[in-house]
């Protein structure tokens, strides 16, 4: 079952970190993951073990009580645990974004509270961009905090926050005019502000509200949420890194890490979906013979692993990238866009070679299936990947005119 998607050159550490992590997505993730998926049940007791495991701080500098590993480590992570279910990726992911931007662009006195509590799993964030009339058009949002005091007063209302009730830290995009001329580029007037609450629904600070759970097709389990900020009351000291204006380019920068993760968690929802189709072809008989066994199928098989092998490498030449410093959002463009679509192909490929029980509830293929397609969306959909793709390739391509 491991042949596919290995990854050359890991140290011994890598190793061992992820072989705890398939060991755990095989023991405590995969025999629960489609009953709990099918409940919507958050699954509370998978997050106690990872937060045992020490995943939530995966990427948080050691110093801070995280364990300092890199991209690449993170992402191999994020796969085997997508391969358990897509959703307990999902309530890592936001988290590690916001960790990302803290370490990248917090202030000390920021690094110093949030990152040990965030290492220890204490406090889980979420990241608010989009907002009922944007997502793709970020630098269209209208929310909005004006300087009063010491403080900021945030209003507006923001839409789909994957862990928007069970996080306690959120990162929100406002448009701040204060200090910019009239005429500023838009994405030059948003700042980032760090938002504590409490977890759950209702007014969870005063001037904040968590409507309640979206209901989704899929990714269940994990909560996604509006946000209402009504007269918010955030103190100066919880801008990200001290300064209005950098709002934008703190969650572009998050987004690109985020999209090797949404890469990565396309390997493993396919992975997953090639172990089903592969291993139930062996065991369907049709016209005397296992299905397998039929050319046809055999074809079927032979393309979906050749694409969880070629999504797996593009996500980990995107990872090493930025690992070593470069800027990776064309790699990570690439990744994102492939192995998401390659995602919702294996699944469907894997879906068919079930026939009529891949309809049925009581096979796991039936949950993928409807898991796919948030891979097309989050982190930025295809046609705003092949946006980014195209710009940056006619930045290396330009011909001297
Ligand atoms: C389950 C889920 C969880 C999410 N979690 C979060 C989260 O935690 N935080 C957060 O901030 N957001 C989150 N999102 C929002 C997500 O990032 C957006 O849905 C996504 O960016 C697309 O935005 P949109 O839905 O407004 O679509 P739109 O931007 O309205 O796009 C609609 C369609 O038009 C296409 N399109 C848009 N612009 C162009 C263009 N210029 N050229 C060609 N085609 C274009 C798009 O590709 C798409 O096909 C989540 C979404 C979902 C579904």
């Amino acid at each position: 079952m491991t042949r596919l998607a290995q990854t050359e050159g890991l140290t011994d550490i890598q190793r061992e970190i992820l072989s705890t992590v398939r060991d755990f997505v095989d023991k405590e993730i995969l025999p629960v993951a489609t009953e709990l998926e099918h409940r919507d049940e958050y699954p509370a007791q998978i997050v106690e073990g990872l937060k045992e495991l020490g995943v939530f701080g995966l990427m948080i500098p050691e110093e801070y009580g995280g364990l300092g590993e890199s991209l690449l480590t993170y992402a191999l992570t994020v796969e085997e645990i997508a391969r358990g279910w897509m959703s307990v990726s999902g309530i890592i992911n936001t988290h590690f974004i916001v960790a990302y931007m803290l370490k990248q662009h917090g202030t000390q006195e920021q690094k110093d509270y949030f990152l040990p509590k965030m290492a220890a799993g204490e406090i889980r964030g979420a990241f608010s961009m989009s907002e009922p009339a944007l997502g793709s058009d970020v630098s269209a949002i209208s929310s909005k905090g004006v300087r009063d005091g010491d403080d900021y007063v945030l209003n507006g209302q923001k839409m789909w926050l994957t862990n928007g009730g069970s996080s306690t830290l959120v990162a929100v995009l406002c448009r701040t005019d204060e200090g910019h001329p009239e005429g500023t580029a838009p994405h030059k007037s948003m700042t980032t502000f760090l938002v504590e609450k409490e977890a759950g629904f209702g007014e969870v600070r005063p001037g904040l509200t968590i409507p309640g759970k979206i209901d989704k097709m899929g990714y269940k389990g994990v909560d996604t949420t509006e946000l209402i900020m009504d007269g918010l009351r955030i103190p100066a000291d919880r801008v990200l890194g001290g300064q209005t204006g950098r709002g934008f380019y703190h969650m572009m920068d998050g987004v690109e890490v985020g999209r090797v993760n949404v890469a990565a968690r396309g390997c493993g929802v396919a992975q997953r979906a090639f172990e089903l189709g592969v291993s139930y072809a062996q065991q369907r008989h049709t016209f005397g013979k296992p299905i397998a066994q039929h050319q046809a199928i055999q074809f079927k098989l032979a393309e979906m692993a050749t694409k969880v092998e070629a999504a797996h490498a593009m996500m980990v030449n995107a990872a090493r990238k930025k690992d070593s410093g470069q800027r990776n959002d064309l790699e990570a463009g690439m990744a994102k866009y492939l192995a998401s679509e390659y995602c919702k192909e294996v699944v469907e490929d894997a879906f068919r070679i079930h026939g009529g029980y891949g309809f049925s509830k009581e096979y796991e293929i039936e949950r993928l299936y409807r898991e796919a397609p948030m891979l097309l969306i989050g982190e930025g959909t295809a046609e705003i990947q092949k946006m980014i793709i195209g710009r940056r390739l006619l930045e290396e391509y330009r011909i001297q005119a």
